[in-house]
């Protein structure tokens, strides 16, 4: 290696050590049309836009009459899908990323609650707390939704939410929503 060459290499060790990588878990949400084409088409999107997928959990669908949502029960079945991801971007710029990819894939936002080709849900940020105008992490409902609890139990049962202090495997035992949530099997 030359002179300059080496210096280049010196360089770009040195900035990848420097690059912080965070760790996400995102929650994917689809309820119209073929849901499990827009969920692995997503998981496309976000790989080569936003970081590595560390793991995935199984797909979830989410029956739409649970008793105590309002949200749900004027809408399709959901299928849902836990992801960890390893990103270098900080949380705004991913916020930004996600949405981003919503609306190319086609998720609209005219009605409350509508129907959505695709719903990307920041539910944790590191261990970050987070309360802007446009993200609030740890995700305010977690606790409180199977949909979000058991797909995420599947891949990080032992991870403890920083402001409830209790692990997900906890959260879901204690969680009361009614909702019922199965594993799809393929
Ligand atoms: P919902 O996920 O509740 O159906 P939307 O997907 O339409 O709602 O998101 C509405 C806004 O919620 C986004 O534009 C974003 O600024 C904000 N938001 C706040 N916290 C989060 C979070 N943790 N993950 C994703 N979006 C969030
Ligand atoms: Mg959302």
């Amino acid at each position: 290696m030359n002179a300059g060459k080496e210096l280049i290499f010196i360089i770009n060790v040195t900035y990848f050590c420097r690059v912080k990588h965070s760790q996400a878990f995102l929650l994917l949400g689809s309820n119209i049309g073929d849901r499990e084409k827009f969920l692995s088409e997503a998981i496309s999107l976000i790989e080569k836009k936003l970081g590595t997928i560390v793991s995935k959990s199984s797909l979830y669908n989410t029956k739409a009459w649970g008793a105590r949502s309002e949200r749900r029960s004027i809408q399709s079945d959901f299928l849902n899908q836990a992801i960890c991801l390893k990103t270098s971007l900080p949380s705004e710029k991913l916020l930004k990323e996600i949405l981003l990819i919503e609306t190319k894939m086609g998720r609209t936002r005219k009605k409350k609650w509508e129907s959505r080709t695709i719903d990307i849900d920041i539910l944790f940020f590191n261990t970050e707390i987070i309360n802007t105008p446009e993200l609030t992490v740890p995700h305010p409902f977690l606790h409180k939704r199977r949909f979000a609890l058991v797909p995420l139990n599947e891949i990080c049962g032992g991870f403890v939410h920083p402001q409830l202090r209790k692990t997900i495997k906890i959260l879901l035992k204690e969680c009361d929503d009614k909702l019922d949530v199965s594993m799809v099997i393929k």
